[in-house]
Parts: C-alpha cells; structure tokens; sequence
C-alpha cells in the first residue's frame, strides 16, 4: 500500500492506461474499486466489505468504514509539499485578490467547526448554507463535514421561498449565510432573504442563523438567533479533530438545478463521493502540483461542489474562486483573470461560452484574443452539450488551437464525471463526450433496457453502481426508485439523457433529455441536432433552444425559440429572418428538421445555473399558462416576450 501521508496523484497516461483500468474493472469490479478507496483516500477505520447490493438500489459502498471529508481535503496534506502552497486565489468582485494556503485554510476550517459545535450543531444535523462564492462558503461546506453535519448549500441567487423550501425539506437546524454578497459592483442582501424565508414561522427547526460580514453595510440581526462569524469564532481554537463518520454517511443533500422538474434533495454519501471527486478531478484534469485550476461554477450547484469545495482540496491543487460575473466590469473579465492568475485548466459551461463569444463578437476589446491566455493547457465544458459551432470557438479564441476541452458528461446524481475524454488519450470529437470512465458502465438501450446498436439514438443509462452515485432523495426514497431505478429498465440507472454511440469508436453523444426528443411524422431527431443546425448560423444566431408541440398532421411539430446576435426582430423582419432559418435548417439536416415556428427573445428561459428550461418553452410553444415550477428560473420576465406568436 502506498505511503498514506503523501498526496497520491492518480494520472491516466494514454489509450493504453485507460484500457488497463478498464479491464482491471471488468475483471474484478469490487476489487478495482476496493483498491482506489484504498490508494486514495485516508480511512480512520478500514472497509471490509466494498459494495453491498442486499437492498438494491438503496446500494452501500465501503460501508463498515470511517473516514472524515474534511480531514482528507485538508489534514492529509499537512507535512507535505501542500501545506504552504496555495490551496485558493480568491478574486473578490471589486478585483481584489486574497490567497490562503492549505495550512491557513486547515485553520480557518477548524476554528469555524468549533465554533459551530458551540452553537449546538452536532453529527447528522442539517445546515442550510446560503453564501456568495468566498473563500467562506468553501470553509462552511468544509466545517460542516468536519463534525459530521450535513450541508445543503443554496445558490445565493434564489428567492426566500426557495430558500424556505429546502430548509423545510431538510430540516436544517441552523442557516449560514452573509449579510450581503457583491455582483457586478452592486451589493446584494443575502441575510434579508434568509429573514424572509424564515418570517412564515414554517422552519421550526431553525435555531440559528450564522452571518459572515461580508461588506460594512449592517444587516438587521434577531438577538438569540442571528450571530456574525465574528462573535461565533471569538476565542475559538484554530484545532478541531474530525469527527469520523460512517463512508455511507451523507456528506450533503443539494436540490438539482430544476431544468426537467421539481429539484430533488439529492442524498450524496461520504466515502465513495469523495472517492470520485478526488480521482476524477486527477483523471479528467490530468492534473500536476503546478497547475492553476479554474472551475466557475458558483457553490450552489454540483459542480462547485465537486470541482470546488471537495475534488481540488482532496488532490491538493491551486485553485481560482471567483466571487462577481463574467461580464463585470466588462464581458472580458475571464479572459483577463485566467492572464492575471496563470491558469492552466479552465472549466466552464457552454452557456457562458455562448454568452461570452456574443460579447466578444460585437466588441473587439473584450475578445479573449486581448489577453495572454498561454498558461492554459486544458479546457473543459459541463453542464448541457457544447455544440460543435461553440466548441470550435472556444478551441480555438480560448485554447489558442492547442488546449484540449474535455466534455465532461455529468449529472448532480453521478457525483462527479462519469464520460469524458481524458486529456492526452482520448481522440477529442467536438460535440462528444467520448467514452466512460473506467468503472462507469454506460450504455445506450431501448425502453425495455436492451443494448441498442452504436449509431442508433437510446436511453442513456448506467448498469452497475458507482461509489459517487445518488444514495436517496432526500424524504422521499419512493421518488428515489422511480425516478432512477424504473422497473422496465432492468435495474440499470436512468440518466433521463439520450445518447447515441458512434460507429466507429462507440463514443457517446448526449442528443438532449429523453422527453426532448421530437417525432415528426415518423422521424425521431433529438432537439439538440436542429439547436445546433440553427447556432451554426454564426453570423445570426447567438443561441437557440428547440422543443416540440403536438401538430394534427405530423404528429409533432418543432418550435424554436432563438436568440438573435441582432436586437429581436419583429414584424416584416422577424418573418423573414424566420424564412431564412428555417431553409437553414432544411439544407443543414433536412426538411422534416424545419421548425414550424420560430419565435425570437431577448433571451431564453434559464436556470440559475444557466440551463435551458425546456420544460417552459414545451408549455409557452402550446401556448399554456405556466403553472410548473419556476423557482429555480433566472428571469422569469422572459416567458412573457416568448409566449407572443410573431
Ligand atoms: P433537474 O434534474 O433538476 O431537472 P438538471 O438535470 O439540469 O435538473 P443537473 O444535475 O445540474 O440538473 O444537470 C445534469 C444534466 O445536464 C444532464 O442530465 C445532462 O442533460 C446535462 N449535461 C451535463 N453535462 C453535459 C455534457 N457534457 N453534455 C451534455 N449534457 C450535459
Ligand atoms: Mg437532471
């Protein structure tokens, strides 16, 4: 076994390394599996057993072990070549830039778990964590794993009943939030909506709200209940033994982003969760000690939990925290960070992508050409599927023709990436996630869980468990079966993504949600072929978003809703423009792909964490109310522009 004190890196170093692992998994799946959570994660109680099936799907990975998050994110460093580096550059809003070190960060983590111990917080409480991104929100999330409470972080751009939602759901006994939080130059309360949340009187398990100061300005503070981080850690030591816990213990319950439905409380464990956050961020980042790492994804989503609060401290990386917008002061401002810091891996979504290629389009001096972007190495891309029109830009304005992008394929239920091209093995096609990683067993099937042939388009789904795999839904396991574990399906984990496999190297294309796929008379296409037909439209199109709705005649009809790199045109114009795009399209994949309708926006339904909201659009395209959940919707003014016909 390995020397445990010492930072194991894991690395995948070409075709063959990938195979091997491959094989190994096949060969041995419990022993494969068994010996990474060995290699690379420090266990206070060793596992006997690695994978316990009896109460399927409800599956157990390592479950007789303990171990504790934190101490394997922070701890295990100390004494080695980590514990002076930087473990975070923060970049406040305004610019300014604060480092802390592992050993720093250890500390402050430390302290703010015995501070929380004084306010009563104990193992296997609920904390609700409504903060902006700060070197804080990561000590928060890292505080809480350290005495074993569970955190459910809430992304500080939702409203006080969203926010009152989830601390009911989970039960938390205890908020920690910020007086304010700083975006484009404008203070934002965060506190006040914390106060409204808890105003019904409906959170009855509340007794605490923590309060990190981040601006001057004052807030208004419930004597008894509200504290600030200050008067909470005065006088508390900088030493805090972590508490161990079961591996099945749930390190967090954190709501989905709600593009398909309601937000689920997905339930994530300790030990295989952390397991994959670690090793994937290694693999899929082939990442060295000197790296510079830049995920922007915000806290409040899977992937500033994975790439952020847990993966890049348990693989002792440097990483970038951003706290403002990407296009504050202006739209360059990535751009100029990943000059100023020296990044070498930058991980963004393709919504920002396309938002930022707009702006650099009609401003020369917010092209990411304007900033030395050689330290990049590797890029990558989460969250929807890139289309090959963004993936080429972003390859070559970003990554200068020489970075790498890993499509990384995920979900908040997966844990951490489950297909992606590694860097340096994986032949890169735009538009694909390639292959799974060693372990994962995906696979395209038909409605009834059979293997589908590469080339034709099926249900995404996972056959075996994996360690960082969804454990429940948070109060609801019945939701839990059916969701992921329909009984159809064989058993097998339901993505709720299509896919299909190419012919020549079976690597994945994710071709959109299993419910956004379209039948028109007779031809099944995924939404996301005629999107992408329409952005390819580069000289007009900025972004587009397809759904179906039903038609007399062929069944299904396509509308398209489009966002113009023109300001939105209406009447004459707007007919016309619509012509050309849809003969666009004809010529691109073929006349059965033509929308029938084409409406124009300012914009498109979001999430707050940037993700088309179909399920919206399916309902504005038959011209219904909306009467769905809309709590995670960034700007709900837009459905009102987009219901309009042209
Ligand atoms: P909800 O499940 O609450 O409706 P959501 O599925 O959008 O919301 P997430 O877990 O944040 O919530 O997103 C996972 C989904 O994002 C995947 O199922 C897939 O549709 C999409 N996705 C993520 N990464 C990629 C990628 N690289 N390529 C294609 N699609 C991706
Ligand atoms: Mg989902």
């Amino acid at each position: 076994m390995p020397d445990a004190r010492a930072a194991q890196v894991a690395r995948i170093s070409g075709m063959p390394a990938y195979e091997a692992l491959c094989a190994e998994a096949e060969a041995d799946f419990e022993g494969y599996w068994a010996r990474l959570a060995r290699e690379n994660l420090q266990w206070s109680r060793p596992f006997s057993q690695t994978l316990d099936e009896s109460n399927a799907p409800f599956y157990q990975w390592f479950a007789d072990g303990e171990l504790n998050a934190s101490a394997n994110c922070l701890d295990r460093h100390m004494g080695t070549p980590a514990e002076h580096k930087t473990a975070i550059v923060f970049e406040a809003d305004d610019g300014t830039v604060t480092r802390v070190s592992y050993r720093e960060l250890l500390e402050r983590v430390s302290q703010f778990a015995n501070a929380l111990k004084a306010q009563g917080v104990q193992k296997g409480d609920r904390v609700v964590i409504y903060m902006p991104m700060t070197i804080e929100g990561v000590v928060a999330m890292q505080a809480c794993a350290r005495i074993g409470a569970t955190h459910s972080v809430v992304f500080g751009g939702f409203s006080a009943k969203a926010v009152q939602e989830r601390i009911i759901d989970a039960g938390a006994v205890a908020v920690i939030t910020a007086n304010y939080q700083m975006r484009g130059g404008k203070e934002l309360p965060l506190k006040a909506i914390v106060d409204d949340a808890l105003a019904s009187g409906l959170c009855t398990t509340v007794r605490q709200v923590l309060v990190y100061e981040r601006t001057a300005t004052a807030c208004a503070m419930q004597p008894g209940r509200d504290k600030t981080f200050a008067e909470v850690m005065a006088g508390q030591s900088k030493d805090c033994a972590p508490v161990a816990v079961g591996a099945e213990h749930p390190l967090f319950v954190l709501y989905t982003s709600g593009s398909t439905g309601t937000p689920k409380g997905v339930q994530h464990s300790t030990g295989g969760y952390l397991l994959w956050a670690k090793l994937t961020m290694e693999w899929t980042f082939d990442l060295r000690p000197d790296d510079v790492f830049w995920c922007t994804a915000d806290i409040g989503w899977i992937t500033g939990h994975t790439y952020v609060a847990y993966g890049p401290l348990a693989a002792g990386a440097t990483q970038i925290i951003f706290e403002g917008v990407p296009t504050f002061p202006d739209a360059g401002r990535f751009w100029q960070m990943i000059e100023r810091h020296r990044c070498s891996i930058f991980y963004t979504a393709p919504t920002a992508i396309r938002s930022l290629i707009k702006a650099a389009e009609g401003d020369a001096a917010v092209h990411p050409d304007r900033s030395d972007l050689s330290s990049l190495r590797l890029l990558g891309s989460v969250g929807e599927p890139i289309n090959p029109e963004a993936w080429m830009w972003y390859h070559r304005h970003v990554g200068g023709e020489r970075c790498p992008i890993v499509d990384t394929f995920w979900q908040t239920e997966t844990g951490g990436h489950v297909i992606t091209p590694l860097p340096g093995a994986t032949p890169l096609v735009p538009g694909s996630c390639t292959l799974p990683l060693p372990g994962i067993t995906a696979a395209v099937v038909d409605e009834l869980g059979h293997d589908i042939p590469n080339g034709t388009g099926g249900i995404l789904v996972i056959k075996r468990p994996w360690p960082s795999m969804i454990r429940n839904i948070w109060n609801d396991p019945a939701r839990f079966k059916k969701s992921y574990f329909p009984e159809e399906l064989k058993g097998f984990y339901l993505a709720g993504d299509g896919a299909v496999r190419s012919t020549d190297r079976g690597y994945f294309r994710i071709t959109g949600r299993i419910d956004d796929v379209l039948n028109v008379s007779g031809h099944r296409m995924g939404t996301m072929e005629i999107e992408s037909a329409l952005v390819a439209k580069t000289d007009l199109v900025a972004e587009a978003a397809v759904v179906g709705r039903p038609d007399d005649v062929t069944g299904e009809a396509i509308c398209a809703f489009v966002v113009l790199k023109r300001p939105r045109p209406t009447g004459e114009e707007a007919k016309q423009i619509a012509k050309e795009l849809r003969d666009w399209v004809a010529k691109e994949i073929g006349p059965i792909a033509k929308p029938k309708e084409i409406r124009f926006g300012d914009n498109l339904p979001k999430t707050r964490s940037g993700k088309i909201m179909r399920r919206l659009l399916r309902a504005l395209a038959k011209g219904e109310a909306i009467t769905q959940d809309t709590s995670t919707l960034e700007n709900p003014a837009i459905l009102a522009q987009l219901s309009q016909t042209n």
